[in-house]
């Protein structure tokens, strides 16, 4: 199946005489016939589901879907994008371990890595993007378990050269686990250029209607942690809070790195989706690739105009001819990127906010990638305990403002960043 028909029939076939929409499984809990049946599953040797703190009949049939959309062998869902994040690292770097992280992501990761997993003993090294191979190749320590980036960073927009990253995890024997939030499956595929873990903040576009708060995390089967069981000994020694279950053993390559994030993770810090939330994620999937498209018309049309325009002192738009990302996102994502444009004013913080105030269809808001334009001045508002120095070492300049282009008409969303920089 191509992209489209998987966004909408992926992940669900009902049976004779059942419901044609996904049903929502509005249970904490499953029903046994006997204790040992259910033992079985607690010991993981029998396959279903028994509480939803771990897993839910619901949110499995849009894992699945999401998976199929990265072409990857398993697939989870989360409360959060940040959830999601958190797990993927977790699932294999703990108190001692080291990861190699692009700097160039979303503020709300920079914080998880840099103060809260910091804070369990997991540090991070943070690179450019934009990184040489040899400063890349530098990061890397003994203890270091993985390397993370975003296809296109939030709200940065630069684009990751997966290949580069993919290879220098390979190299030193362990996964890039890439976030896709911005590029959606539909725009770009990770896995085909050496990712091995994808997240998501479903929040955004897979939701795309700004309805619930939402993660995924999907295994492409492809790392071999059988080769480097040291460095992973959580996937390929015996867990003993499962009866000495080897989850690379049981549950193969295709399954293991999902299966002990559930087992373990979902067990212990319960960030499970609603089965209500995926249902509504799932609406959203239904209609991704449709939306995506327009998403990225409105984006380029709303950044040329930005482009020509005398007021306008910058922009930035990876799918922008001249950008300095366009070369990477035409590689990356050849059909389009994302609806999001960054840019700034001439006339710095102030100008930004008077323009900001006088946009009619634009809704100030701390969102991005709905169906609804929304934008952000980081400067006066999620940064606005910074001063200007403190901005530029963030990556946020004093004027940049942030634009979420929705599903609206283009020419009405032109008409009104005109009338407001007038
Ligand atoms: C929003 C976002 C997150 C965090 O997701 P939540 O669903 O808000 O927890 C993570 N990564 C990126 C790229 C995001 O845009």
């Amino acid at each position: 199946m191509r992209i489209g028909t998987t966004c909408v029939q992926g992940g669900y076939t009902p049976g004779n005489g059942e419901p044609r929409q996904i049903p929502i499984v509005q249970s904490t809990t499953f029903k046994y016939a006997t204790g040992a049946e259910m033992g079985k599953l607690f010991d993981l040797e029998a396959s279903g589901y028994f509480y939803t703190r771990l897993q839910n009949p619901t949110n499995d049939t849009v894992a699945a879907k999401i998976a199929a959309l990265e072409g990857g062998t398993a697939g989870m869902l989360t409360s959060s994008g940040q959830a999601a994040n958190f797990y993927a690292v977790f699932n294999i770097a703990s108190c001692g371990d080291h990861v190699v992280s692009s700097s160039s992501i979303y503020g709300g990761t920079y914080n998880l890595f840099a103060v809260t997993m910091k804070r369990m003993g997991i540090d991070f090294t943070f690179v450019s993007p934009d990184c040489t191979e040899a400063e890349l190749e530098a990061a890397f320590r003994p203890n270091t378990k993985a390397v993370f980036g975003e296809t296109i960073a939030n709200p940065a927009l630069t684009v990751l050269d997966i290949e580069k990253f993919s290879k220098a995890a390979h190299a030193h024997g362990v996964p890039l686990i890439v976030d896709n939030t911005f590029a959606t499956p539909v725009n770009c595929r990770p896995f085909a250029w050496g990712a091995d873990i994808v997240t998501h903040s479903t929040t955004k576009y897979m939701d795309g209607h700004g309805v619930g708060v939402g993660g995924a995390i999907v295994d492409s089967g492809n790392f071999d942690w059988t080769k480097y069981p040291e460095r992973f000994a959580g996937l390929c020694t015996p867990d003993e809070s499962y009866h000495g279950v080897t989850y690379t053993e049981r549950f193969g390559l295709a399954g293991a790195f999902i299966t002990k994030a559930t087992a373990q993770l979902m067990r212990d810090f319960g960030s499970i989706q609603s089965p209500q939330n995926a249902f509504y994620l799932n609406l959203g999937l239904e209609s991704l690739h449709v939306r995506m498209a327009r998403h990225c018309e409105n984006g380029l049309s709303v950044a040329q105009f930005l482009k020509n325009d005398a007021r306008v002192a910058w922009v930035t738009y990876p799918g922008l001819e001249g950008d300095r990302y366009y070369e990477l996102a035409r590689k990356y994502m050849p059909n389009g990127t994302c609806g999001v444009v960054s840019f700034g004013v001439k006339g710095g913080r102030a100008a930004a906010e008077r323009f900001m105030g006088r946009l009619r269809i634009a809704a100030i808001e701390t969102h991005v990638a709905d169906a609804r334009t929304c934008t952000l001045h980081p400067a006066s508002t999620t940064h606005r305990q910074m001063s200007d120095e403190e901005l530029a070492a963030a990556g946020v300049s004093p004027d940049l403002i942030r634009y979420s282009c929705g599903l609206e008409d283009a020419a009405d969303l032109i008409a009104d960043i005109d009338q407001a920089l007038s």
